[in-house]
């Protein structure tokens, strides 16, 4: 145990050491060994991290908005100096290949930052016309101290587009990490520390979500919480808040539908389509998990398909050349080759994967894996696997292909390929989802607004709406009338 890596609590500025003592031990998915000892923050330390927060509120909601940009810009530059290390640990708990730690989750939490720095100036509210003898104002005020709760497959990206526009706005912040990957962001805060960033103003909490994320949701002291995650969790989140009326963002799972047309580019549609499906592990709540193509191209989309998923370098995720890594738990592996053997059950035909690579011994690694010719309606056509598993499903006609792709509670992302502009707006009008990609496939831009429809989720990340979660608009009316109407005759 002793030379295991620790991951304690960041609090008001300070590495702290859980009330209780406790840690639970979390391994490296890709080699199966003990890698660090996680804190498990208790209900007593989320107190203690709401206390610092409020704390900081007072001031830190003070700072001028441009001052408070200058610190998220240091926060970039101290990522980017530190990108190749902070990659290195990333993947060490995520199993992700450290080309995508570096590329995306670093990268990524570095366009975000820098994106949010800009939003400074847009934290206006506006004058309202109302009478001459009236002028109606809105302020624009931040929203309060907030808990963040973080999945783990993008322990950073997701952590920052919650963080970025949270600081910008003047919020103070108490994050929960997912308990398989909170070494990285816990690393992250004492460098936020360091390049600036006020005590208080960001603490870390690990820890259990029964425990650690409960305490966070029920705490009176907490204003609004913004949580990713899965549906399950995130309505049991929702209903928690409602006791004390907390404002609730929620960014929850999905089932992306992709539509490839029989006048698409299928070149295109084939590269975007493998990283759609497989990047990440397929570890990723947009990925193309029905991949629906129309039949007078089935047969030649899925031999260029299939052809290139084999290709994929699955293996090591320290190394620079690794394409592919090991999902992130023995758990999350049992599941996803349950639903791989549940869909051969069903009728699905493995044409690529199914099956742990042979040459790797050890960790929790899963071929990519294509199934043909599943039913619409087959368990794998319908549940989130959020592993390397695309279903492909034919179809014949566009409402056929609508029909199916609607076919899910989910509505977060889906994508449509076609070189018919009437038909690819008519589709994308039609399907019932938050973010579309045509005739292209993934990356989600901190430009534009991400978020779910359906069970998905409720409000929007990244984007000018990203920045209303961390605020409130109040409305100030100001008489300017020399004598006030009379309403009582006396
Ligand atoms: P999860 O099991 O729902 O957990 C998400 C977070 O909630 C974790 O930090 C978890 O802590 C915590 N949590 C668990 N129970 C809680 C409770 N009672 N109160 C407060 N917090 C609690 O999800 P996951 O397995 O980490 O992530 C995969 C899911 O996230 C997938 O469904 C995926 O689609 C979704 N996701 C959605 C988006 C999006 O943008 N829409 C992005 C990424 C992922 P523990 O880690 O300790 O369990
Ligand atoms: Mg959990």
């Amino acid at each position: 145990m002793a030379s295991l890596r620790k991951c304690n609590l960041f609090i008001n500025g300070k590495v702290v050491k859980p009330t209780g003592g406790n840690y639970f031990v979390r391994e490296n998915p890709a080699t199966e060994n003990d890698f660090a000892q996680i804190a498990e923050s208790s209900k007593k330390d989320v107190d203690k991290a709401v206390s610092a927060a409020k704390k900081s509120f007072t001031t830190w909601s003070k700072v001028t908005p441009s001052d408070r940009a200058k610190v998220l810009l240091k926060i970039a530059a101290v990522l980017g100096k530190n990108q190749k290390s902070l990659a290195h640990l990333n993947t060490l708990e995520t199993g992700k290949p450290v080309r995508e730690s570096g590329l995306v989750e670093i990268g990524g939490s570095i366009k975000t930052l820098e994106h949010y720095a800009g939003a400074h100036t847009q934290l206006n509210g506006e004058t309202i016309p109302v009478n001459e003898n009236q002028i109606s104002m809105t302020l624009k005020e931040p929203v309060g101290v907030v808990a963040q709760i973080i999945p783990w497959n993008f322990p950073l990206l997701l952590s920052f587009w919650k963080i970025a526009p949270a600081l910008v706005a003047g919020c103070t912040i108490v994050l929960k990490p997912a308990e398989l990957t909170s070494c990285t962001i816990f690393e992250i805060a004492r460098l936020c520390s360091k390049a600036g960033l006020p005590e208080g103003v960001l603490n870390i909490v690990p820890g259990k979500g029964e425990i650690t994320g409960q305490a966070l949701v029920e705490h009176p002291g907490i204003d609004k919480v913004a949580f990713t995650g899965s549906t399950s969790v995130g309505k049991h989140v929702m209903k928690t808040a409602s006791d004390s009326v907390k404002r609730v963002s929620l960014e929850l799972g999905g089932k992306a539908p992709c539509i490839i047309f029989d006048d698409a580019n299928l070149e295109n549609a084939v590269e975007a389509c493998l990283r759609g499906g497989f990047f990440n592990q397929g570890e990723n709540c947009t990925a193309v998990t029905k991949l629906m193509l129309h039949k007078k191209i089935y047969k030649k989309f899925l031999d260029m398909y299939v052809k290139k998923v084999k290709r994929i370098n699955i293996g090591d995720p320290t190394k620079p050349g690794t394409e592919m890594g090991a999902v992130i738990s023995k758990d999350h592996y049992d599941s996803v080759l349950n639903y791989i053997a549940k869909g051969k059950s069903e009728g699905a035909k493995v044409v690529s994967g199914g099956s742990r690579p042979s040459k790797l011994k050890k960790g929790y690694f899963i071929n990519p894996t294509v199934l043909e010719n599943v039913d619409p309606n087959a368990t794998v056509a319908c549940d989130e696997i959020f592993g390397p598993v695309v279903a492909v499903i034919p179809f014949s006609t566009e409402e056929e292909a609508i029909s199916i792709a609607n076919n899910t509670d989910y509505g977060l992302a889906g994508g449509l390929w076609t070189n018919d502009i009437n038909r690819a707006m008519r589709v994308a009008k039609s399907i019932n989802a938050g973010y579309l990609w045509v005739n292209t496939y993934g990356g989600i831009i901190p430009q534009t607004p991400y978020g779910g429809f359906k069970q998905s989720g409720i409000g929007k990340e990244l984007g000018r709406e990203g920045i209303e979660n961390y605020l409130e608009t109040k409305c100030v009316n100001i008489y300017t009338g020399d004598s006030m109407p009379k309403w009582y005759k006396g």
